[in-house]
């Protein structure tokens, strides 16, 4: 990969998980806030019991960590030269992609089949598949 490009990319990478960090501490600040004041702030809409602010917050908290992780391999792998390359069929991705999701590990024929956490909607229901290489066949 070229220099300069590489650059541009950490650049942007770096950025991104900045972003991520910054949503990490204001999703956790809310979370507690949830927490403690779980009793007077539940909407009418739903039932005392239920309280969809914080499942939603803890779930989008997952998703901020997974994030910032996978903006830390991706600079490792920038830094070891081996980014850019499909995690799961070993194929070059476009440099428009990488420019787009910086973060990824995977070319866009293999996006479409695993999604980032290795789960695919099958009939709206998100379903395991195996890490092996033979990709869609694991799944018959
Ligand atoms: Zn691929």
């Amino acid at each position: 990969m070229q220099k300069e490009l590489a650059g541009k990319i950490e650049r942007v990478l770096l950025e991104k998980k900045k972003e991520y960090e910054k949503e990490l501490v204001e999703l956790n600040f809310r979370a507690k806030n949830n927490l403690s004041s779980m009793e007077t702030n539940v909407s009418n809409n739903h039932p005392a019991d239920y309280s969809p602010v914080q499942d939603i917050s803890l779930t989008l908290i997952q998703r901020r960590k997974k994030m910032i992780s996978k903006c830390n391999e991706a600079l490792e792998r920038l830094r070891h030269d081996e980014y850019g390359i499909c995690a799961h069929c070993g194929c070059e991705i476009p440099i428009a992609r990488l420019m787009y999701v910086p973060f990824t590990d995977k070319c866009v024929t293999c996006k479409e089949e695993v999604e980032e956490d290795d789960t695919i909607v099958v009939n709206g229901v998100k379903k395991r598949i195996s890490k092996s290489r033979q990709g869609s066949a694991s799944l018959m």
